[in-house]
């Protein structure tokens, strides 16, 4: 699940280098301007800083520079406040710390948040070449030379130029926000230059199968506490053979999987790009590829970030769409998108919206005749206790690569499982012809369909069958948790079927599709199936 925002009041372990300050989560829904208007907000500290800098080129063995930037941020600052630093030649490294003020507010006022990032020479433009590193609201500092970076920064050359610190301040309390950005110059040789190891896009496999995936996880390259070596033991742990790693709005881990990927297990470069209207996750990109993620959704530049995915063969899924977390529900619609993400972490009332919504664009886009987004399920897991694994997607792909686990989730061709001890298959069959998951069947309208679903490891689960009409058949598991449920419909009835087990309610009692009452009528999901298309033939 996504990182609780935390109270940005409560004390952190300074110690700690992985101690979060507050979740990597944004926004302030009232803020309306976009970029790149630091001189006009932070002016004191802009200015500031630019009295203190200079573009002189360093003398042999010259000492720290030091710049110190202030200022304050009123409500109605924009969402990206650009700190100009003017760095010289000769500098090895930048040094970053920052903090800011948290005055007190009402309960359920937002306070004070601040993330912060930094782009080089290249510029800050939106989509531009200049990112190198973001860490949110997670850390208090960093630093960036050309052989080494903090986690969530890009290692690399430290070019001379005008390079930009920018503040994220994601909410303000009604007070304003007096921030201050303490910025080391140090000077020398610079280190050696930076080797990535990344992933291979293939591992072991066993040809056509039925393989285990979870693809949205964290790291200490984001709000994660898990390092990389830890997320990867953890993947095998849960029984996994592939794992997407998409910490938010960086891409500086994908140059440390390489080592930790292996026959056995599949890891794949993506990004949670987290907007201040939602988050969606891009997986599968370009080794190193960085996605930008400084938009929200009446800029329109989501759908060109969407394309750039898309051009490099990665998938586009909005995540945890109805999240309640301050920026975290999704506001983009669905045209974009690939799957979407309607299982995040354990089973709450929010993915309950979210399967609902996805039901009912499956019916709209089969009536329309268009492709029918996929529904895909993750871990989002931080750190501990958060399982990774918990849920992941069992997508049928032709292979364990990158290309083939794409194009199964990009199908369709995948359920989604609470953990690696749920296992399911599910079938049409009728008229001398059988589908599966995610696959299509075309059958004489009144031809009899048998739906078969065959299951293990839900203890007292209860098995639904829903069409584009709601539920139509539930049928409860013994208590060893396996069982075999089937059911006869006709595509003259269902344009689809699709599958879900649930787990008992908390009072013990299976629950009741067709039924309403105050309390949620399932007790949580262990498994969730996308559906089998059913077509009438044509005479
Ligand atoms: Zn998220
Ligand atoms: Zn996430």
């Amino acid at each position: 699940m996504p990182a609780e925002p935390t109270d940005p009041a409560q004390p952190t372990d300074p110690t700690d280098p992985t101690q979060p300050k507050q979740s990597g989560q944004p926004a302030h829904p009232a803020r309306r301007d976009l970029l790149r208007t630091g001189l006009a907000t932070g002016a004191a500290t802009a200015l500031g800083l630019a009295a203190t800098t200079g573009t002189a080129a360093a003398a042999p063995g010259q000492a720290d520079r030091t710049l110190t930037l202030t200022g304050h941020l009123p409500t109605g600052a924009p969402d990206f406040v650009y700190l100009p630093v003017e760095v010289p030649d000769g500098v090895r490294e930048i040094a970053v710390s920052y903090g800011y003020d948290k005055p007190q507010v009402p309960a359920g006022t937002p306070g004070n948040s601040c993330d912060i990032g930094i782009f080089d020479e290249r510029g800050a433009d939106v989509g531009g070449d200049g990112f190198r590193g973001w860490s949110g609201g997670f850390r208090t500092e960093f630093a960036i030379a050309r052989d080494t970076a903090t986690p969530g920064y890009l290692p690399g050359p430290i070019n001379p130029g005008t390079w930009h610190v920018v503040l994220g301040p994601y909410q303000i309390a009604p007070q304003g926000l007096d921030y201050r950005v303490q910025v080391i110059l140090r000077f020398g040789a610079p280190g050696p230059e930076f080797t990535p190891h990344y992933p291979p896009e293939r591992a072991r496999g066993r040809g056509r199968a039925w393989y285990r995936g979870d693809c949205h996880l964290h790291t200490v390259h984001s709000d994660g506490r898990r390092l990389p070596e830890e997320v990867a033991a953890g993947a095998r742990a849960a029984g996994l053979d592939f794992i997407v790693s998409t910490d938010h709005n960086t891409s500086s881990s994908h140059a440390v999987w390489g080592p930790l990927a292996g026959p056995d297990l599949l890891i794949l470069p993506g990004e949670e790009i987290t907007t201040r209207n939602g988050h969606w996750l891009a997986l599968g990109l370009e080794a190193g590829q960085f996605v930008d993620w400084r938009y929200r959704s009446r800029d329109e530049e989501y759908p060109r970030f969407a394309r750039q995915v898309h051009r490099s063969g990665g998938l586009v899924v909005p995540a945890h769409p109805y999240c309640p977390y301050v920026a975290c529900q999704w506001k983009f619609g669905y045209e974009q998108a690939d799957a979407v993400e309607v299982w995040n972490g354990p089973w709450t009332y929010d993915d309950e919206s979210a399967v609902d919504t996805w039901d009912s664009q499956l019916a709209v886009a089969l009536r329309g005749g268009r492709s029918w987004l996929p529904a895909m399920g993750d871990s989002d897991a931080h750190s501990a206790p958060q399982v990774i694994g918990s849920p992941h997607n069992v997508v049928l792909a032709e292979d364990l690569t990158r290309d083939a686990v794409l194009d199964g989730l990009r199908a369709g061709r995948n359920w989604l499982a609470e953990s690696v001890t749920v296992r399911l298959d599910f079938t049409v069959t009728g008229n001398g012809r059988q589908a599966g998951i995610g696959e299509e069947l075309t059958v004489p309208a009144h031809a009899p369909l048998d739906v078969r679903l065959t299951v293990s490891g839900v203890p007292g689960g209860t098995v639904r069958f829903l069409t584009d009409e709601g539920q139509m058949h539930q049928e409860s598991l013994p208590t060893d948790g396996s069982g075999t449920v089937v059911w006869r419909t006709t595509a003259s009835l269902a344009a689809y079927v699709r599958a879900e087990v649930r787990h008992p309610k908390a009072d013990g009692t299976p629950g009741s599709g067709n039924s309403m009452g105050q309390d949620l009528p399932w007790g949580p999901m262990a498994a969730l199936t996308n559906p089998i298309v059913l077509r009438v033939e044509e005479d």
